[in-house]
């Protein structure tokens, strides 16, 4: 019982590191859904529970599966290559001597690419399954690509004494300001190039990274530890976590950047959604069927 519990223990910490917050991940997509137009959103409402719920079963699947995990962050910071350089396909990618290496250093943004193309397919296939299974998953790697912290090996501010800003900026902070937060973002767009939008994401969300640890620090340094850690009630659960006080004066600093980086991971999630859609020429997905629940769990993993 007690290897369980600490098995179980390792397991949601390891997970509070994946990416945007269980809860945030589960917004982000629901959120998307409100936006779609009228012939998509019969289907998507349907299914909205599962579309939610599955916002996070990427996450799940890095205990899994282990070619997963690189498949939610790219560390910029590691490249030596000038970044234009990796904006080019998978397949070219593959041609590379140093493949390994890129593909260690994380490869979220061809995954967007990758995640988007199986959804168009499942669209083309008219395969409900599938459309909510890559939906899904399209939305979460989409939102991953909008965490600053995604795009830096220094993703938990491990080598910077910060240990935990991964998921104070990402999870809690979402948690704590959600309600106050306006993510009614107006209807998808068109993309053009889904691997120009994946990897503007990635350069926008790595422009920040300087920001999000720096505010932390200059908080941290002008405050007592007292003041930062407290004992605090969070899903039912007493931890020893940043105080909401400190919460409070980071997301004050931050100046409205977790909102407008959930803003911009909802539209990008809704615009790929539709133009995946699109691009299967707009089928009609009013009579599908209900996906089959049951089944839902058997693996359909991208190559
Ligand atoms: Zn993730």
């Amino acid at each position: 019982m007690k290897r369980i519990l600490t098995l179980l223990i390792f397991i949601l910490l390891a997970l509070s590191l994946q990416s945007w917050g269980f809860f945030a991940h589960r917004k982000i997509n629901e959120y998307a859904i409100y936006t779609l137009p009228i012939e998509m959103a019969v289907f998507f409402k349907k299914n909205s529970y599962t579309l939610t719920e599955r916002a996070i079963n990427a996450d799940k699947r890095v205990y899994v599966d282990s070619n997963e995990a690189v498949r939610h962050y790219i560390d910029l910071d590691r490249h030596k290559d000038p970044i234009d350089s990796l904006m080019i396909p998978w397949f070219k990618i593959k041609q590379r001597q140093n493949q390994q290496d890129i593909l260690r250093k994380g490869i979220v943004p061809w995954q967007v690419q990758l995640t988007y193309q199986k959804l168009t397919q499942a669209f083309i296939d008219k395969n409900s399954k599938r459309i909510i299974h890559y939906a899904a998953d399209l939305g979460h790697y989409v939102a991953d690509t909008h965490v600053p912290l995604h795009t830096s090996s220094n993703y938990n501010g491990q080598f910077s004494d910060q240990i935990g800003i991964h998921g104070l900026w990402e999870s809690r902070l979402p948690e704590l300001y959600f309600h106050s937060y306006n993510l009614w973002v107006g209807k998808p767009q068109y993309v053009d190039k889904v691997s120009d939008m994946a990897w503007q994401a990635v350069l926008t969300s790595h422009a920040l990274v300087d920001s999000v640890l720096s505010l932390e620090q200059e908080l941290t340094a002008a405050n007592s530890l007292l003041f930062k850690k407290a004992y605090v009630l969070r899903n039912h659960m007493i931890h020893y976590s940043y105080s909401e006080t400190f919460c409070e004066q980071y997301h004050n600093a931050l100046n409205g950047m977790v909102e407008r980086q959930i803003r911009a991971s909802i539209k990008a999630v809704s615009s790929l959604w539709y133009s995946a859609w699109i691009d299967a020429g707009q089928p009609d997905l009013k009579d599908l069927p209900l996906r089959d629940v049951e089944n839902q769990d058997s693996p359909i993993l991208p190559e």
